[in-house]
């Protein structure tokens, strides 16, 4: 008798343990990030499983749709289960973005797994994990560098700049990029194309083109 409610109570107690442990979401089979199904709509690109994405990644539609046209560096919208945006980048890329997503908020670091969830206070996101207990801040992700233009004021280039005004032995003056440019025969006021022939260090020489 004494044996069986101590059995009872070790099943109670297993049960209970069960209970208060953590839910693996998957079911132990090996998760893989989703693949993205993509649709060209004239320019624009849809993602056509962008809900089973979601659903798969169990994040806010709002969070990677913002991530999403962020890294893509386009427009777009989230709606009835897909994601359209402007521009026809090629799949490779689209996947990539969705890679960069699931390693920064849904793969844990510690143990690969993709049973997490994301915690915000007040100034960090902290990826949790499910599986492993583990938590770690996610880093500000910077914006995908704007590629540098090319800079106007370079030796031997054609630019056109507009004559600001007059240097004392008469030459026309221009400002551009932080470089003072000399415009021989440039009068206040015009807008000239001139070709800069040197540069000596904030101060530029030019001529002036036909
Ligand atoms: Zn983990």
């Amino acid at each position: 008798m004494a044996e069986k409610a101590e059995q009872q109570s070790y099943l109670e107690l297993l049960r209970k343990a069960k209970k208060e442990l953590p839910q693996p979401t998957s079911s132990g089979e090996r998760w893989e990030i989703p693949k993205v199904d993509l649709m060209t709509e004239g320019r624009a690109t849809v993602v056509r499983n962008f809900e089973e994405i979601l659903q798969k990644v169990r994040r806010d539609a709002a969070h990677l749709t913002t991530f999403m046209l962020r890294e893509l560096g386009t427009a777009g919208d989230y709606e009835n289960g897909r994601l359209t945006f402007q521009g026809n980048p090629a799949p490779k890329t689209v996947q990539e973005r969705l890679n960069d997503y699931c390693r920064t908020y849904v793969i844990c670091s510690e143990c690969g797994r993709p049973d997490t969830h994301l915690e915000k206070d007040e100034r960090t996101t902290v990826l949790k994990c499910e599986a492993c207990g583990a938590h770690k801040p996610i880093q500000a992700r910077r914006a995908r560098a704007a590629p540098k233009p090319e800079p106007m004021v370079k030796e031997g280039k054609v630019i056109e700049v507009l004559i600001q005004d007059v240097s004392q032995r008469g030459d026309g003056v221009a400002k551009m990029e932080g470089y003072t440019i000399f415009v021989p025969g440039g009068r206040k006021g015009a807008q000239v194309k001139i070709m800069i022939e040197k540069i000596s260090g904030n101060v530029a020489f030019s001529k002036i083109q036909p």
